[in-house]
């Protein structure tokens, strides 16, 4: 079991409040986001990233009307599952997928968002083919060339979405990015338009939609993302407020 900071505490009222506050804020952003981007608001939708956060805070956000959540760790999937059974949400796994859980990732999710080898795309297709099933994935690319971040190269992104295209269990929704890690948010910019350019080239090659999902930009950054196409907007601390261990912010 993980210990979180707000896993075992009684959510009291000004914290329930404050959820709905931050994520009326959040949705007065993507909205005007959207306004200054010429964009529908309907084309950009909100991934509560809730590491570290109480099942019982998530459900407040879901009772709120939130549909979709995002966890980096399986095991939090896995722990949180029960709890929040009840209440209809999709649930993207957001974090690197070790292959032992792959099983897990299975049962817990309904898309992974960071698929970036052909060794878990194989994994992932064999389960799935014995189970006679198929699940929707997005490919993860490393837009700001960090050594420590997951993701394929830019470069790499078309040959392997031409690989798994024979891998009739992936459905390929679109690309995940954490882009480039800095103070100043407008730094940011070149790894979005990187991977909408990844989408617009796959796109054109028939490999994806010409919509296909791009997921990037987070609580300090979505205002950049949206500009250059974001299609899922990941929050974490703007809505739950500030993690305060463990699980570090970006990995
Ligand atoms: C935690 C996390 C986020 C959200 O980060 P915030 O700064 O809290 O909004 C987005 N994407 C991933 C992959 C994360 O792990």
């Amino acid at each position: 079991m993980f210990k979180t900071e707000r896993m075992n505490d009684k959510i009291d009222v000004d914290y329930r409040l404050k959820i709905r506050d931050n994520l009326r804020v959040i949705h007065e952003r993507i909205s005007s986001a959207c306004r200054n981007a010429g964009r529908d608001e309907s084309s950009v939708r909100l991934l509560l990233a809730t590491k570290t956060i109480a099942p019982e805070a998530i459900r407040i956000a879901i009772e709120a009307g939130e549909n979709l959540v995002g966890e980096n760790k399986m095991q939090e999937f896995a722990a949180k599952y029960e709890a929040l059974a009840d209440l209809k949400h999709e649930r993207h796994f957001i974090g690197h997928l070790q292959s032992n859980k792959v099983k897990d990732a299975l049962k817990y999710v309904t898309c992974i968002e960071t698929v970036d080898s052909m060794d878990l795309a194989r994994k992932l297709d064999k389960y799935l083919s014995e189970a006679n099933r198929s699940i929707d994935i997005m490919i993860q690319v490393n837009t700001s060339f960090e050594k420590s971040k997951s993701g394929l190269n830019p470069d790499e992104t078309l040959p392997f979405l031409r690989d798994i295209s024979t891998l009739k269990t992936l459905n390929t929704k679109g690309f995940m990015t954490i882009g480039l890690l800095d103070s100043e948010p407008e730094k940011v910019r070149p790894s979005y338009a990187k991977l909408r350019e990844i989408r617009d080239a796959a796109a054109k090659e028939g490999l994806v939609g010409r919509q296909a999902e791009l997921s990037m930009g987070m609580s300090g950054d979505l205002e950049i993302a949206i500009n250059e196409g974001a299609t899922i907007v990941r929050v974490g601390s703007a809505v739950f407020g500030t993690r305060i261990s463990g699980n570090k912010n970006r990995e």
